[in-house]
């Protein structure tokens, strides 16, 4: 019983990840059915891969269990590349979806989940609960093979796009291999749990970066400039106030997904929720995560991203925001460079070499 509750949260947990890795996706949403698809393909080619490296590797000598110390190292290596082959084989269902950088890393995901609870049952049938350890490992394995697989999706995506991505991929696989495997090592000793702690930080923040840039790089994106100049008459709705000159007029209203924005026509300013700012920086200037907390212009001293927000002003009591489409515009595509500036000084960044 306690291990189908365990099972169950770590497929939630399974869950929140492929929501948080498709949040990212914001240019060219991904169609459910098809990463539902390649999660149970994907995830059911993927287990027979990586039984068929154990069984090859047990002929050979070599037993994969708790407590054969050296062993946890090749199962995250055999892991990782069931999960990579397995993606190859899901080509049928995603082939017309590789149109941007985001996608490679979205199917991955899908094949690691479903990869994870195959295993996590099959896992759980066998093992006996005997310890915290293996309760702590059920929880939290599946967000960890979401998080080890990105690069893997990325390096895919550069290497059925571009000739020559495939150094790019093996050294992915090298790369999802070696973090698999420490994680592997660290989970199976109480005493080296920090280093399971270590590792949940780095995957999240490496998978949090290598989205982010993914998103930057899409040859969907476009600017906030040319999003409103998209809209060549734009509805005019009536209801909101100017924040800048209190003009309450009906003003012409920019709608796309969740982002709404309203243009004032006596001062020039936009006008918009705080959540559509949010949504705002997420399309165009590529910054995710928390930004309710990153913003906060707290009394006089704004946090780092508030002061790269140049041209918006906020209005905390009518959480409305008013800017100026120019100078918001620089700022967004000032954060969008800065995303991929600092993702390829990234050692993990194989393929800064790309077009
Ligand atoms: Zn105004």
């Amino acid at each position: 019983m306690l291990k189908l509750i365990l099972i169950a949260l770590s497929f939630f947990f399974g869950l929140l990840s492929i929501r948080k890795v498709r949040s990212y996706d914001v240019h060219e949403a991904e169609p459910f059915w098809k990463m539902a698809a390649v999660t149970v393909w994907g995830g059911m080619v993927s287990v027979v891969i990586s039984l068929f490296l154990y069984n090859i590797l047990h002929s050979q000598g070599v037993s994969v269990q708790d407590g054969v110390p050296f062993s946890y190292f090749f199962v995250g290596f055999i892991e990782e590349f069931g999960k990579l082959l397995a993606l190859f084989l899901c080509w049928p269902i995603i082939k017309n979806e590789m149109d941007e950088p985001t996608d490679g890393p979205i199917y991955i995901a899908c094949v690691a989940l479903g990869f994870s609870l195959i295993e996590n049952y099959f896992y759980a049938a066998a093992t006996p609960l005997s310890s915290p350890l293996i309760a702590i490992r059920l929880v939290i394995c599946t967000p960890m093979h979401v998080a080890f697989s990105m690069i893997m999706g990325l390096a895919f995506y550069w290497a059925v796009k571009f000739e020559g991505g495939w150094g790019i991929l093996l050294g992915a696989f090298l790369a999802a291999g070696i973090y698999h495997a420490l994680y592997n090592i660290f989970v199976s000793y109480w005493y080296l749990l920090p280093g399971v702690y270590l590792v949940l930080r780095g995957a999240y923040r490496w998978m949090h970066q290598l989205l982010g840039y993914t998103t930057a790089q899409s040859p969907y994106r476009i600017t906030l400039a040319d999003f409103i100049s998209g809209f060549p008459s734009p509805e005019v709705q009536p209801g909101v106030q100017c924040l800048d000159c209190g003009d309450a007029a009906p003003k012409p209203t920019y709608e796309k997904g969740q982002i709404r924005l309203h243009q004032c026509e006596a001062c020039g300013a936009y006008v918009c929720s705080v959540k559509t700012l949010h949504q705002l920086i997420h399309h165009y200037g590529s910054v995710f995560g928390n930004l309710k907390k990153e913003i906060g212009f707290k009394a006089g001293r704004p946090k780092k991203l508030a002061a790269k927000l140049k041209g918006v002003r906020l209005n905390k009591k009518r959480k409305i925001v008013s800017f100026n489409l120019k100078t918001f515009n620089n700022a967004l595509e000032e954060l969008n460079r800065d995303v991929i500036r600092r993702t390829e000084k990234k050692w993990w960044c194989l393929w800064r070499c790309q077009p």
